[in-house]
């Protein structure tokens, strides 16, 4: 069996709300391999439970930031370099759109809610990944995001975050330019539908998972162990030579034209 060694090396990971975060699987993934981690929770009503979580986790650090506002991201990012020392990755698992804007008819997102799921689930990245890269410069490092299909395709009510994750997508191409002489990659992950609270906010969800099942060529939904796993490979070496990706981990969904 081939096993990855990652001591020494330290992560970041954002967007762990509770244990069926994708976030939390990939942390898991992670923290198994041997890298130290510091986890940044949304805001204090998470803290406790964040806490409970790691508390199995040797020396992982817990930061409390709102990634709509730039003086929390630096906060953070100033925080995990004096306790770190430095980063070899950046896990980037953090979306939000109001509820309001995940069920009914795309055409009547308005203004604010459009600037509010691209605030948080897109522009985010570019924000973390800036303050992280001087954590990164002197030993090069590796970013992971997540998206979803419906950048691609029309998923009946994902709607305005379909456009955000299209917008992220960009993102991780335009930054895989500009990091890749820093020898810093970034890489996305589409993941296929897993339960996890973000996506019970999705009207229909349930439906979703059930035709991902049907029709996926594997016949099954994924775990979010198996986002955990394909994050481990494109954070580690183990895929050096790749950047600017999408990676999909959908048992298949993706290639179906029906
Ligand atoms: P999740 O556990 O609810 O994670 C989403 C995280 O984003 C939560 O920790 C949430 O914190 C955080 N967040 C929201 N607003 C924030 C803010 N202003 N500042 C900082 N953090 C904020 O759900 P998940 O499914 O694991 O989602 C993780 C990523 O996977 C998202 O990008 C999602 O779009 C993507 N994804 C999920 C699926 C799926 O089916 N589950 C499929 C493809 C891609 P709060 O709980 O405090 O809001």
């Amino acid at each position: 069996m081939f096993t990855l060694d990652l001591a020494g090396k330290t992560g970041l990971v954002l967007g762990v709300a509770n244990h069926r975060s994708l976030a939390w699987a990939i942390a898991q993934q992670l923290h198994a391999a041997g890298a130290r981690l510091a986890f940044a929770y949304a805001g204090e009503r998470l803290k406790d439970k964040v806490e409970a979580l790691t508390s199995t986790m040797d020396g992982a650090l817990l930061f409390a930031c709102d990634v709509t506002r730039d003086e929390e991201i630096e906060r953070l990012f100033a925080r995990a370099g004096e306790t770190l020392g430095h980063l070899d990755y950046l896990v980037h698992s953090v979306a939000f759109a109001n509820k309001e804007d995940l069920e009914g008819d795309f055409i009547n997102t308005t203004r604010s809610g459009f600037h509010l799921a691209m605030d948080i689930s897109a522009y985010s990245l570019v924000r973390c990944v800036k303050e992280a890269l001087p954590l990164m410069e002197k030993n090069g490092g590796s970013v992971v995001t997540l998206t979803y299909n419906a950048s691609q395709r029309v998923v009946p009510s994902y709607n305005v975050m379909g456009s955000a994750k299209a917008a992220l997508e960009h993102e991780v191409r335009q930054l895989a330019y500009e990091l890749g002489p820093k020898n810093v990659r970034i890489n996305a992950i589409s993941a296929g539908p897993v339960n996890t609270l973000s996506a019970r906010g999705i009207h229909g969800f349930l439906d979703m998972l059930q035709v991902a099942r049907d029709k996926a060529p594997l016949r099954r939904s994924i775990e979010p162990s198996e986002v955990g796993t394909a994050a481990l490979f494109l954070l580690s070496g183990m895929s050096s030579g790749i950047t600017g990706e999408i990676l999909y981990v959908d048992a298949g969904y993706n290639i179906m034209g029906t």
